[in-house]
């Protein structure tokens, strides 16, 4: 059976070629799948009939098993998604006046362990499929409302898709640009450049080629002003230090739907949070049109950090903002149910094995 959620307009547009269809049946089912949120092609009444025969028999549309769906009181939303093998990742939705963020996983796990993020420390498990990823976005809007894709995008649930989830996007490069491109297609999810944003560590080589093959909002998780601490804080930087990652920022911005980065900036106490070390960033970004969004820690069982406090936080942003940068400071979202940043999945690293096959435990372990 061929998951249809792993093609995008070419990649469809192929599979059906092969079953000797013309490539406006393509678009057609984009929409039916994309658009209005269905997978049964029984319903796909404008589609030939006997090749939704066909289709029955040879290929379905298929999302994740959701394993678990939890509310938060501030009405974040999180599914914790089975991707086989006793992996699970996570897609949070948080509804904001006027908008609404769906938060998309790319990989089980992450090899690039950051010291202060939980999917860092459980470790890389595998890359998500196409299907996968862009499969947390039509269950999301299936759920949220099914046929809503056809609205204006301000009238839908989700107006904005954010690659921030458990992963980085730049590691799983194919299949993270797959999906993007069925986000933005018009036949699709039909969401601006601008309205989509791929987070990373600053994978130098992976940001030039997103910037070539499929330029969208690009957020960069900075964490620290000098390579000393983001050495120790996000590891790749040994590889790409800042001088290398400020450079890319620079070239993305030639070709970007934005005319600025965002720069992702967790707040530790005692760690990256200093006076001088606001200074100190001042000095780095110089020269690269930018934004801060500086994220309190959310902690998780093990780490050695603690959250900056309210007022040190106030402070940085205040030094930042006295530089003309603009600095949002994020609010901590469902983080009663988990659903903040860094904290997604933790508790699923506490897999339990039985009759050889790995089963997700159902008791949430807390943080
Ligand atoms: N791998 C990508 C995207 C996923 S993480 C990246 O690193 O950019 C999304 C954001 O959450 C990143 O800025 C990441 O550094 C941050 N983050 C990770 N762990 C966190 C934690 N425990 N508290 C707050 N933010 C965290
Ligand atoms: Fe991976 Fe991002 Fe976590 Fe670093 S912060 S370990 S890159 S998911």
């Amino acid at each position: 059976m061929q998951n249809l959620l792993e093609f995008d307009a070419a990649g469809l547009t192929r599979f059906l070629a092969d079953l000797g269809q013309k490539p406006f049946r393509a678009r057609q089912l984009l929409r039916w799948i994309h658009r209005m949120g269905v997978a049964d092609f029984a319903a796909m009444t404008d589609v030939a009939k006997d090749l939704r025969a066909r289709l029955a028999e040879v290929a379905c549309v298929q999302a994740p098993t959701v394993v678990r769906d939890t509310l938060s009181e501030d009405g974040t939303r999180k599914w914790l998604l089975d991707v086989g093998a006793g992996n699970a990742v996570e897609t949070v939705f948080i509804p904001e006046s006027g908008r609404g963020t769906l938060c998309i996983s790319s990989q089980a796990g992450c090899a690039l362990d950051c010291s202060f993020c939980a999917t860092g420390k459980q470790g890389f498990n595998r890359n998500l499929s196409s299907a996968e990823i862009v499969g947390q976005l039509w269950w999301a809007n299936h759920v949220l409302g099914a046929g809503n894709a056809r609205k204006d995008t301000a009238e839908r649930a989700i107006s904005n898709v954010v690659m921030m989830g458990m992963g980085e996007p730049l590691a799983n490069f194919d299949n993270v640009v797959t999906a993007l491109g069925l986000m933005l297609d018009d036949h699709a999810y039909g969401l601006s450049r601008r309205r989509v944003t791929v987070s990373t560590s600053g994978i130098v080589p992976a940001m030039d080629r997103l910037r070539s093959t499929c330029p969208v909002a690009l957020a960069v998780s900075l964490h620290a002003p000098n390579d000393a601490l983001r050495d120790e804080l996000v590891p790749i930087n040994r590889k790409y230090p800042l001088a290398d990652l400020m450079a890319a920022c620079l070239r993305y911005l030639d070709n970007a739907p934005r005319d600025f980065i965002t720069f992702e900036y967790v707040m530790l106490d005692g760690v990256n949070d200093a006076d001088t070390q606001a200074r100190e960033l001042v000095r780095l970004v110089r020269g690269v049109p930018c934004k801060f969004n500086l994220i309190p820690f959310n902690p998780f069982s093990g780490t050695i950090y603690r959250r900056s406090g309210r007022e040190r936080i106030r402070r940085f942003a205040e030094i930042l903002m006295g530089e003309g940068i603009v600095t949002t400071t994020r609010r901590t979202r469902g983080d009663d149910v988990a659903a903040a940043c860094g904290q997604l999945a933790g508790q699923v690293q506490d897999r339990t094995r039985r009759n050889g096959r790995a089963v997700i435990p159902l008791v949430e372990t807390g943080r």
